[in-house]
């Protein structure tokens, strides 16, 4: 079959394919516990059905503006100046199918070919995709010291005559670190003077724990949203739990809205109105939703901490935020292929390796899921991988015996 090569070079999502893995596994009858995907166990906020439902019993769903529902927009533009502080018009927002749609619109509008945008790893796997998708090339800057967090230096080293862009996305998918504030501070004054964007993730803002905080790179720059190079992305999939809605946003200049919302007019004409509604229902809907469900992340976090402390050999930076940790697990196997995989066929476990986040040698862990899920995860992947912990162990009603160390 003839393909463009352009299509073909892209990478299938390791994470979907990884679950459409553990679903057959699962549909075989087999105890698979998924510590792969990253999707939060909650109902839809109850708001969000509301608007949705009304939207639906209307019998009104038809095409809508290509940039997004006003009403919507009107939700985000109140979203972001009671987050961000900044005071944004219409005509700086757009709305999504996802905040991934969002950051192939920004990518695909600011990019010539062979332009580059420099990706922090470990990164979410898909930027770098959908910046060859839009013929660009991903610059990867590792930290060289080991950690989760790259320095100013580094990044600055990265720069070249190419570059159109950096994309910060802290809290971090996949390590669950957030950026320090005078790095952010850096990279805004940086991209000022340089006329580069810097695209923020923000999608994982809110989830944060203990005292920490993910702060806004709007705070270190007094430029207008019009004459900043600041694009702030969001979403409802992980602020609420929503994530088969696919309803995202991109707040950016009016110039860079235009050229977006062409670009999504002649690929998808928008979002369904159905989704809109229920963005819209939970963005004006009692928050309090997004504050259990932080609770319940944390509490999972603090299981899974619990948990990987008696776990002899594995390292680990502790999550500031988001569902994921990416521990080190180097002492085991330096391939992250082999460890997930292993860890899929004897213990039944679904994690994701590192190596597909730029960061081998690590495995990313979500606890996304239930509080039994994390721990149970956890308790078998210490049985397949630790020859300290007890050899024996239940996998659904099977009494297991490690027989490989
Ligand atoms: N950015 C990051 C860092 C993510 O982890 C995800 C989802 N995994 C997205 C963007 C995409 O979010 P959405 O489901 O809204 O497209």
């Amino acid at each position: 079959m003839r393909l463009s090569k352009l299509a073909s070079e892209i990478l299938e999502s390791p994470t979907l394919a990884l679950n459409e893995e553990a679903r057959l596994l699962r549909e075989r009858g087999e105890a698979v516990i998924n510590l792969g995907i990253g999707e939060p166990k909650n109902k839809t906020p109850i708001n969000a059905i509301l608007a949705s439902a009304a939207k639906l019993t209307s019998g009104e769903v038809k095409y809508v503006p290509a940039d997004g529902m006003p009403s919507l927009k009107k939700a985000v533009i109140r979203y972001t100046e009671e987050n961000y502080d900044r005071l944004v018009a219409p005509e700086n927002v757009l709305i999504t199918n996802g905040a991934k749609q969002s950051l192939f619109n920004i990518i695909y509008s600011i990019l010539n070919p062979q332009d580059e945008v420099i990706v922090l790893a470990p990164y979410w796997v898909s930027y770098p995709e959908i910046i060859k998708m839009c013929m660009g090339r991903p610059v990867i800057v590792t930290p060289e010291d080991g950690t989760f967090t790259p320095r100013f230096e580094e990044i600055e080293r990265a720069v070249t005559s190419y570059t159109r862009a950096i994309i910060v996305n802290s809290p971090n998918n996949p390590s669950g670190v957030i950026y320090p504030p005078e790095l952010i501070e850096k990279l805004v004054d940086f991209c000022e003077r340089k006329g580069i964007y810097l695209i923020c993730d923000d999608i994982y803002h809110k989830l944060t724990f203990d005292d920490n905080v993910a702060v806004p790179a709007y705070r270190f720059t007094r430029k207008d949203v019009e004459d900043s190079h600041l694009i702030v992305v969001n979403g409802v999939a992980k602020l609420y739990g929503m994530t088969g809605f696919r309803v995202g946003w991109v707040v950016a200049p009016r110039e860079l809205v235009r050229v977006m919302t062409n670009v999504t007019a002649q690929t998808t004409s928008g979002v369904s109105p159905v989704s809109q509604a229920a963005a819209e229902g939970a963005l004006n809907g009692l928050q309090s939703v997004v504050e259990a469900l932080c609770l319940q992340i944390q509490n999972n976090r603090d299981v899974l901490l619990q948990e990987i402390k008696s776990f002899n050999g594995i390292r680990l930076i502790e999550p500031q935020g988001t569902f994921y940790a990416l521990p080190d697990i180097r002492a085991f196997n330096g391939n992250s292929v082999e460890v997930s995989r292993f860890l899929l066929k004897k213990a039944m476990v679904v994690t994701v390796p590192g190596r597909e986040f730029g960061m081998e040698g690590h495995i990313r862990i979500s606890f996304s899921g239930s509080v039994k899920d994390v721990t149970e995860g956890i308790a078998r992947i210490k049985w397949a991988l630790d020859p300290t912990s007890p050899n024996e162990i239940y996998i659904g009603d099977k009494k297991m015996i490690r027989d490989w160390m």
